[in-house]
């Protein structure tokens, strides 16, 4: 992402486990990518990475200090803490400015009140969140990057804009350190998003069983598919008691080999029953369907599910065995 992130430097949002990957394998390798900045929600969880993050890395907490004092650097989001902090000859932290999304960071309004108080200790770092980053041509974009270059005027500090999909959106979206999660893990829903994203994970199951079925029979709990011409049917071992959506049900798809194959009926806790007719004697017990991967896009298998890739990947549970190949 270094390069999408010109002239300046990306980091790597990491929260929620990076994003159901695990959060270990996945620092570890992007520090040997050269990578020196994380992004995390809580502390605790940029805690956990101290160990095999060696001081000279950069980590930073979106939700601001926890209780217990760390060497994470708190993202400081209220002219309240920020006074603490700044009183309390606090340590290295970043600030939040909040420029038209109204969810977390000081508001824009009280711009000159943040300033004010960061004069007396700079941060190493001041950021604010893109709303509608992923719709290029949403009127609150512009806004926001306008008062991104007003806040870092009065405020002296490296800056941080973009997340994924706002390093799709050009020159004036470039910041210090860019703030990428969802597109290093080879999602992200921007109409903008370059061709070369490449999955960083594939998901598949083992058939279990195949069974030949006749028109006019049934499919799973609550009968909810039909069959009008004979079809070839495979259950899998995977369902929403890994975290796959049950919303997946009749819509979603799995791959064997270059074969694409529809869920028929609805996905239950532990089984999914795939329509494999058209993967004639690749259909058999112990082979792998795809459901995420190269064959298989995160985003489209998520739209399927009436979703986003962000909340299918942190959603995949622990009873889902991770392997990693670094
Ligand atoms: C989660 C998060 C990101 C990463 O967003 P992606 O869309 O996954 O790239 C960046 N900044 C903040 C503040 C976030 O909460």
């Amino acid at each position: 992402m270094n390069g999408a992130a010109a002239p300046g430097r990306a980091g790597a949002v990491v929260k929620a486990n990076a994003y159901g990957h695990g959060v270990f394998p996945v620092v570890n390798r992007l520090i040997r990518e050269g990578c020196r900045t994380f992004f995390v929600a809580y502390d605790h969880e940029g805690s956990e990475l101290r160990p095999i993050a060696g001081s000279e890395i950069e980590l930073y907490a979106f939700n601001g200090a926890g209780d217990v004092e760390t060497d994470v650097r708190p993202v400081i989001n209220t002219l309240e803490a920020l006074r603490n902090w700044v009183n309390g000859g606090g340590g290295a932290y970043g600030l939040h400015i909040d420029t038209g999304m109204n969810r977390l960071g000081i508001s824009y309004r009280d711009l000159s009140a943040a300033a004010e108080l960061a004069r007396q200790s700079p941060p190493a770092l001041v950021m604010t969140h893109l709303a509608c980053a992923d719709e290029p041509d949403h009127s609150l974009n512009a806004l926001q990057a306008r008062r991104f270059s007003e806040m870092r005027s009065s405020i002296p500090a490296p800056g941080s804009l973009a997340n994924s999909a706002g390093h799709w959106l050009g020159e004036a979206f470039a910041s210090d350190i860019s703030r990428p999660g969802i597109a290093l893990y080879g999602g992200d829903s921007s109409p903008l998003r370059p061709s070369g994203l490449l999955p960083g994970m594939t998901l598949e199951a083992p058939i279990l069983q195949v069974r030949a079925c006749h028109p006019g029979e049934t499919v799973g709990y609550g009968a909810t598919a039909r069959l009008e011409t004979p079809r070839t049917l495979a259950t899998v071992a995977l369902g929403y008691g890994d975290g796959f959506p049950r919303s997946a049900s009749n819509s979603g798809f799995a791959f064997l080999e270059d074969v694409r194959c529809p869920i028929l009926g609805r996905v239950s806790m532990d089984l999914i029953i795939l329509d494999v007719s058209a993967a004639g004697g690749l259909a058999k017990p112990g082979a792998m369907a795809e459901f995420i991967g190269a064959r298989a896009p995160l985003e489209e298998q998520a739209a399927c599910a009436g979703t986003l890739g962000y909340e299918l990947v942190t959603g995949l549970g622990s009873r889902v065995e991770r392997n990693w190949e670094s």
